[in-house]
């Protein structure tokens, strides 16, 4: 990839890369396929380490993971959202990321398991958290020799979850009109939010870190009126536009739908967790 610059395309699951040459939007002379490399395939977890999630990893082996559907059950009903069976058994989440779409369905729930992006290229690497990866539609902080070949996200702390929705206007298959992923950290005492992040899909040229809904949550009993004012600012941070898939005053109305649901679902399942 150093030797040919932009004519070369890394190449994880092609579920993006093959259309997208088909319709010659990109016209790569070198396709450069990175699913031989073991790093990249890699989903390693531990207490002490977090998670290490290969890049070119497929959506299915994310879904088939214990640790994953465990630990990070937003993140992984993000992956097994992603087109259909066969599309997850290609489709990665490295590839979701760096095909930078805004409406990418694992880009909010990775944002919200704080997850950093391991990018490697012949200056050297770099750690990239993932709410600074995207730049414009279609567009990454990636140079043209660099790939990303690892996700590393911290382990939850104790009494924390997170969780991950969607509205598509039929059941599978189609492109995220607006997600949401959420994760929050309660105090097990009193019950009260103690962290949580927040993120935002399809609704603004790149995928929102909504750190004011968030903030709208921590030291806050998550009661109807912290989530109503997280989903206030939640709808504040969005930036949606009308298309054929819904207006931009429906999409800021579902922002607000998805950001109360997912927060509650996510601290129903930070309730349950297990002490960690
Ligand atoms: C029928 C169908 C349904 C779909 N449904 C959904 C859906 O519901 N939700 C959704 O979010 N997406 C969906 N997609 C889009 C696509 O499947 C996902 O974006 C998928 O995660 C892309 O992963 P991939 O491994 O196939 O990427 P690829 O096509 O291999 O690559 C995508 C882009 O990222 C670059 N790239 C890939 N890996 C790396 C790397 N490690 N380092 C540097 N650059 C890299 C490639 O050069 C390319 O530009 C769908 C696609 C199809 C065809």
């Amino acid at each position: 990839m150093a030797a040919h610059g932009d004519k070369a395309r890394a190449l994880c699951g092609g579920t993006d890369l093959i259309i997208q040459m088909r319709a010659g939007v990109r016209r790569p002379e070198y396709v450069v396929d990175l699913k031989n490399i073991a790093a990249l395939r890699q989903i390693s977890f531990s207490m002490q380490h977090g998670l290490r999630l290969g890049a070119a990893v497929p959506a299915i082996e994310i879904h088939e993971n214990a640790d994953m559907r465990r630990y990070y059950p937003g993140l992984t009903e993000a992956a097994h959202l992603i087109g259909s069976l066969q599309i997850q058994s290609r489709a990665s989440v490295g590839g979701n990321l760096c095909n930078g779409s805004p409406a990418a369905d694992t880009i909010p729930a990775l944002i919200a398991v704080a997850a950093k992006a391991r990018v490697i290229g012949p200056q050297g690497e770099r750690l990239v958290p993932v709410e600074e990866f995207c730049t414009a539609p279609g567009r990454t902080v990636l140079q043209p020799d660099e790939i990303l070949i690892e996700f590393q996200i911290p382990t939850p702390a104790p009494h924390s979850s997170d969780a991950y929705q969607r509205f598509i206007p039929r059941n599978e298959m189609d492109i995220a009109v607006v997600g949401v992923g959420a994760a929050i950290t309660l105090d097990p005492a009193d019950d009260r939010c103690v962290a949580a992040r927040i993120a935002l899909g399809a609704v603004g040229p790149t995928p929102i870190f909504a750190r004011e809904a968030a903030a709208a949550l921590v030291g806050k009993r998550l009661d109807e009126a912290s989530i109503d004012n997280a989903a206030r600012a939640a709808t504040a941070a969005s930036s949606p536009i009308d298309d054929m898939r819904g207006t931009a005053e429906f999409r800021r109305h579902v922002v607000g739908v998805l950001t109360r649901r997912v927060v509650k679902l996510a601290a129903e399942r930070a309730r349950v967790a297990q002490s960690r």
